[in-house]
């Protein structure tokens, strides 16, 4: 064990930073330098996830109007096994570690949804197979998918996105999945699964500033109960051109102020996820880190749900943190202090990316 030294002591002041760090100091031990960021980690580091996004369906029975994802039911191929085989076979020593499983949703009544399933269980098995540790969002399951897919997952993830049920009356009117409380049971029945979790909010589709916070308590009420949200994304609602809503996209000026107010909502032990490629002015994407963002999410060649908006700095990221005194560090899928919440066999796989 080696003792690590901090650059802000003020941070020590926030109780669950410092347990944060103490998970830290036990894995001095790695050497890859690719993976050492719980080894090292600095105050001013800012991490992200190597990761790209298998798509096993387009289709959604949802329609937010706001979506640039979605096809209509029975008009797009899904992604085959042998397919995802190809992809994940060329994904291979490139750097990539987490592979998001990111699917629209098969009503959950539909004879079609045991199908759809299970096609996203062996995509999981197979990103497994070939090294890679999955992370799959793939809408509201029920208790007993979400229990399976803890089998074959490293994490799983689902944005609130916002707690109150008048966007039922807009931008969600043909959106079940979208129901304030079913999101909410979702957060729940991962906690009780002990299910490490990635959450968010979306901003800008028509709520109120208040709706932010009661949203973001929202969240902090059911990580306090259950210690399971490693991530909160605070993602600024992008338009695209696939959508057929048309408004603005967010005022991104807001955005610091948001993150810190985030920050004071959230528990410590929450990061906070900024997507840098909404947030392209790079003076506002520092202003966020300043605010109290640690991390900057998946980044892959494209974003599958904003796919207007790809990474284009990424190569560049460096440049625009480093000059300002921040470090990028890439990170796993699941944080260190979930790893023994996982099985034997996940934390075997888990195991072999620490070491490297
Ligand atoms: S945002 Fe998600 S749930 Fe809504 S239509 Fe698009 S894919 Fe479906």
């Amino acid at each position: 064990m080696k003792i690590v030294l901090f650059e802000n002591p003020g941070c020590l002041e926030k109780p669950g930073f410092l347990s944060y760090m103490v998970v830290a100091v036990r894995y001095t031990s790695l050497t890859h330098p690719t993976f050492r960021i719980f080894a090292m980690i600095p105050s001013r580091v800012i991490s992200y996830s190597p990761a790209y996004t298998v798509v096993p369906t387009y289709e959604c029975f949802n329609q937010c109007a706001y979506c640039n994802f979605r096809a209509e039911p029975g008009q797009s191929p899904w992604l085959t096994l042998p397919e995802a085989e190809l992809i994940l076979q060329s994904l291979q020593n490139q750097g990539i570690c987490e592979i998001l499983i990111l699917s629209g949703e098969v009503h959950p009544r539909s004879s079609r949804r045991r199908f759809w399933f299970q096609r996203i269980y062996d995509m999981c098995k197979l990103a497994l197979f070939f090294g890679f540790l999955p992370h799959t969002n793939a809408g509201p399951l029920s208790y007993e998918e979400m229990a399976q897919l803890k089998k074959v997952n490293v994490s799983m993830g689902l944005m609130l996105e916002q707690l109150t049920p008048k966007l039922l009356q807009t931008v969600h009117r043909h959106a079940p999945s979208k129901l304030p409380e079913v999101r909410l049971q979702q957060l729940e029945w991962a906690g009780e699964l002990r299910i490490p979790f990635t959450t968010g909010v979306l901003l800008g589709i028509g709520e109120t500033q208040q709706d932010w916070w009661e949203s973001l308590e929202a969240i902090a009420r059911i990580h306090q109960r259950w210690g399971h949200i490693q991530e909160v994304i605070l993602q600024p609602y992008s338009p695209g051109e696939r959508q057929i809503w048309d408004a603005p996209g967010f005022d991104l000026l807001q955005l610091p102020e948001i993150v810190a107010t985030a920050r004071a909502i959230l528990p410590a032990d929450i990061t906070i996820q900024i997507p840098p490629n909404l947030v392209q002015d790079d003076n506002w994407l520092l202003a966020c880190l300043e605010a109290g963002a640690r991390d900057l999410g998946g980044i892959g060649p494209k974003d599958e749900v904003n796919p207007d908006y790809p990474h284009r700095h990424y190569q560049r990221l460096p440049e625009i943190l480093q000059p300002a005194g921040w470090k990028l560090m890439p990170r796993l899928p699941v944080y260190p202090q979930y790893d023994e919440w996982l099985s034997v066999e996940l934390q075997a796989s888990v195991k072999r990316w620490r070491m490297r």
